[in-house]
């Protein structure tokens, strides 16, 4: 019973992961890679090896002896922590290509084991890719290919030129085994080839989350998670050209300094995190909100009339002065500063941020804890 859960849910997860690695969300790791590749080269051979034992070829049975336990030494190299896949690439490789050589010598061309040749080509240049070789990846590979060239050649010739090793006189054999080549040769291009395409779609994946990392690393302060001056003067410039009735407003948190001096710089951080997410808030779907300075916020109101404006501004300073702040069991009261101005269609925006700045000014002037317009 409790065998039959833990298979469960085993099968569970392998299905999850195929999915995974389908979706392109999940890295097919060497480990897996390798085993797949040694575990289905091995399962041909171990059926070669009977086939050719029951129809007495046995010449080959005996190469297919040793191919499995060439298999088996390949596993041997992966087990536990070893993972040696350099030295099973070249193993394999020439397996491979000795087999389908001596197969092709043994029987004759007629029969299809070139066709591996042809099939480890595309395979080796991807598992070479694949494996964290720093250097001469594509030379290893590229030669690896033009050696296997040579190799179905030589197949060819040989085969053309002289007779087999053992004539066998059996059409329908033949044919089966010349279909049963064809198939699993296809099969490792077509399963290679898709795993090609998944790990190029986790990469392009992998590259796209990294991008949105980067971007926002790029465009965002980290304190308060605000869009940062760089971004602003972007989304200052596409409001010019596109927008002709926005509004600026600049915001100043009152006493700051005071609050830094008496209760330290990790309870002015805390204020200041409270602030923008007031802010963001109370702006959302609006417009920007970005930290222009050290405690100063300039926000961006798209669309926005001296109504709705001072409605925005007058919103945050009320939360802000609501809001009580608090560190390791200290709380205190803040207030904010607010100047707008609406920009004028034949103004600078930086004349816009300027009249902002005074208003903002004005306010601190005239007691703090304001909304000028
Ligand atoms: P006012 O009411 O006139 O604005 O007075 P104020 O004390 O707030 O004066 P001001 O705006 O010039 O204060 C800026 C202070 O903000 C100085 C600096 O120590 C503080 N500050 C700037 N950036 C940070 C920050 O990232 N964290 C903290 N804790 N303090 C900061
Ligand atoms: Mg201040
Ligand atoms: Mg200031």
């Amino acid at each position: 019973m409790k065998n039959r859960k833990q298979w469960k849910t085993r099968l569970k997860k392998g299905f999850n992961n195929i999915k995974k690695v389908l979706s392109g969300k999940m890295q097919i790791t060497n480990r897996l890679k390798f085993h797949a590749l040694i575990g289905s080269i091995a399962s041909v051979h171990v059926f070669l090896l009977v086939v050719f034992f029951i129809f007495r070829i046995m010449p080959l049975f005996y190469f297919n002896i040793f191919s499995v336990l060439t298999y088996t030494f390949c596993f041997w190299l992966m087990w536990g922590e070893r993972e040696h896949y350099l030295a099973i690439y070249f193993i394999t490789y020439m397996e491979v290509l000795l087999h389908s050589f001596a197969a092709s010598i043994c029987l004759g061309w007629q029969f299809g084991f070139a066709q591996y040749i042809i099939a480890i080509i595309p395979v080796g240049f991807y598992i070479c890719y694949t494996l964290e070789i720093k250097r001469h990846k594509f030379t290893i590979a590229t030669i690896s290919a033009i050696f296997a060239a040579g190799a179905f050649l030589a197949c060819k010739f040989i085969s053309f030129f002289g007779e087999p090793v053992v004539i066998l006189d059996n059409i329908v054999l033949e044919l089966a085994l010349y279909v049963f080549n064809s198939f699993c040769a296809f099969a490792f291009l077509i399963i290679f080839s898709l795993v090609f395409i998944f790990e190029i779609r986790l990469s392009s994946n992998q590259l796209k989350h990294q991008n949105a990392i980067l971007d926002k690393l790029a465009s965002t302060d980290p304190l308060t998670g605000l869009y940062n001056r760089r971004s602003m003067d972007i989304f200052l410039s596409q409001a010019v050209e596109t927008d002709s009735n926005f509004a600026l407003i600049m915001c100043d948190i009152d006493d700051f300094k005071k609050v830094n001096d008496t209760y330290g710089h990790d309870f002015g951080d805390v204020v200041l995190k409270g602030v923008a997410g007031i802010t963001t808030d109370q702006v959302k779907g609006q417009g920007y909100v970005c930290r222009w300075g050290g405690e100063e916020i300039l926000i961006l109101l798209n669309n926005a009339s001296e109504e709705s404006s001072f409605r925005v501004a007058e919103n945050i300073r009320r939360n802000v002065a609501n809001r009580v702040f608090d560190l390791n069991e200290k709380w205190i009261h803040c207030s904010l500063t607010l100047g707008i101005a609406l920009h004028n269609n034949n103004e600078a925006v930086e004349d816009t941020i300027t009249r902002a700045d005074y208003n903002l000014y004005c306010g601190k002037r005239n007691g703090k804890n304001a909304v000028v317009l």
